[in-house]
């Protein structure tokens, strides 16, 4: 099989550039990857051959013209399902959604789009985004490319799945609570959530609004750090969007960022009860920061293990109110069965959401009904403020980016915690804190473990700095040795 698929964004963009290539023979590299090894990992929910090849030939069109767009020209890109685009279907891997086509495009695909990118189908997840393995997909679970019996982690699990499996040069995912930084953390690929306000909410379904952004996956930093660029921008469509410069984060990327630099370390995200090989890993790719130059200084986040009930109240407080769209009249799942108005709501939503959906609504619900508001939602929301106090205070003290693990171990067995919402929700123990707080935050592979999983390393940056934290990443991967280790999947 050909090994293109297996090539780096940067890699490809300078084939492309050269004529060593063109966009129609990688987006078939990509395709015929997919389709003879996606049965084992079932990251795609939905792929439209045609389509993207159209897209191939209309870049290589425009290059031939010497039209081209910039470097994401004629590079296959593919989207979480929870991404709108025109005339594709839209289903957040829900039944409610199984056969809404969306009826407009997010802001993030236009600026694709505007870049000549070649849109390659749609990729599983837990279902509107709520889970930390995709077993929560209605569609059933993707698998780890690492090791087929294993989660990928979640929300967006078929977006890290894709990228380490090759099936794309590079994805989108969402991030609410760490969906984009856990699953490139079990999956060994690079996954960023930017500062909440960087990239357009515009066209992405709502799960958490306050919490919610689209990120990119990636095989390298420098390919995270074209992508971002290429979707980040300020949107009136969006009223959380902010007008920011956007500098060309991959051509600034700095090799040699970590000489002089402050790293905080808090003491909060390396608890006695973690997994001793995370631990390892975590405590050996500090030393090799120290070694290049970094100072490393123990801090702080005091309010750390409030995040995981904070989070679990205002996520489930605002997807409730979010999920109140899907009531079977519109555009959703409508019950055969009702007797009356009543009853279609009822049994519509009852056959639509699944189980984990359902906990949440009823959860978040219960924690804005009068009554309750204030000692859950109000309180949490006071909680927060605390939590990026924490932050703020440790950037203040000189710090210039906050080092963790991503996630508390690598991949699990399938099945394993399904059983037990408790347990999966303590998976988000170290990303969900980035996500109250609205910072950026990136998960680089640093290791891996005796059974040869991947670990992550997260990186936690400044608002809006993203330039810095990406520099950070990069040098930091570089130290590690894991760019271009990939899953031996055939
Ligand atoms: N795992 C978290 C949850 O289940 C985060 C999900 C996300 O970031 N979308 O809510």
């Amino acid at each position: 099989m050909s090994d293109i698929a297996l090539k780096s964004v940067k890699e490809l963009s300078d084939m492309l550039a050269k004529g060593e290539i063109s966009s129609v023979e990688l987006t078939k590299a990509y395709i015929e990857r997919t389709a003879a090894l996606d049965g084992k990992v079932h990251a795609f929910l939905f792929k439209d051959e045609r389509l993207a090849l159209d897209g191939a030939e209309a870049s290589d069109k425009r290059r031939a013209r010497g039209e081209t767009l910039g470097a994401l020209d004629g590079i296959p890109v593919s989207l979480k399902d929870v991404i709108a685009v025109e005339n594709q279907p839209l289903t957040c891997a829900s039944k409610m959604l199984e056969h809404y086509v969306s009826p407009y495009t997010a802001t993030s695909v236009k600026n694709l789009q505007a870049r000549g990118a070649v849109l390659w189908g749609r990729l599983n997840m837990d279902e509107f985004a709520m889970g930390s393995s995709c077993e929560n997909s209605a569609f059933g679970p993707t698998h780890n490319p690492w090791d087929l019996s294993r989660i990928p982690g979640g929300s967006s699990g078929g977006s890290a799945a894709a990228v380490a499996a090759c099936f794309c040069a590079c994805s989108l995912g969402s991030d609410t609570g760490g969906s984009i930084r856990q699953p490139a953390s079990l999956c060994g690929v690079v996954g960023m959530k930017p500062t909440y306000g960087l990239v357009s909410r515009y066209g992405l379904a709502a799960f958490a609004s306050s919490l919610d952004q689209i990120g990119p996956f990636a095989r390298t930093v420098q390919d995270a750090a074209m992508l971002l660029g290429a979707v980040a921008s300020y949107d009136p469509k969006d009223s959380t969007s902010v007008k920011v410069p956007i500098p060309d984060y991959a051509a600034n990327l700095d090799e040699n960022w970590l000489k002089g630099k402050k790293l905080g370390l808090p003491k909060e995200y390396l608890p006695d009860g973690l997994d001793a090989q995370v631990r390892a890993a975590i405590e050996k790719s500090v030393e090799k920061c120290a070694a290049a130059g970094a100072q490393i200084v123990e801090i702080s986040l005091p309010h750390t293990e409030l995040a995981i009930p904070v989070y679990y109240i205002i996520a489930t407080a605002e997807a409730s109110s979010n999920l109140a769209r899907y009531d079977g009249v519109r555009y959703t799942h409508r019950s055969a069965k009702a007797k009356d108005i009543v009853d279609l709501y009822y049994k519509s939503r009852a056959e639509g959401f699944g189980e984990e959906v359902k906990r949440r609504i009823i959860l978040g619900s219960y924690v804005l009904s009068s009554g309750y508001y204030d000692a859950y939602y109000l309180r949490a929301q006071k909680v927060r403020t605390l939590i990026r106090r924490d932050f703020e205070k440790a950037f203040e003290s000189g710090i210039d980016a906050v080092i963790a693990p991503t996630s508390p171990s690598a991949a699990f067995k399938l099945g394993e915690k399904v059983s037990d919402p408790l347990e999966m929700y303590l998976n988000d123990i170290f990303t969900i804190n980035v996500n109250l707080a609205g910072l950026p935050g990136i998960s680089v592979p640093c290791a891996l473990s005796a059974e040869g999983l991947p670990i992550g390393f997260q990186i936690i940056g400044k608002p809006f700095d993203e330039q810095n934290l990406l520099s950070c990443a990069h040098s930091c991967e570089e130290l590690f040795g894991m760019r271009g280790v990939l899953p031996n999947l055939q």
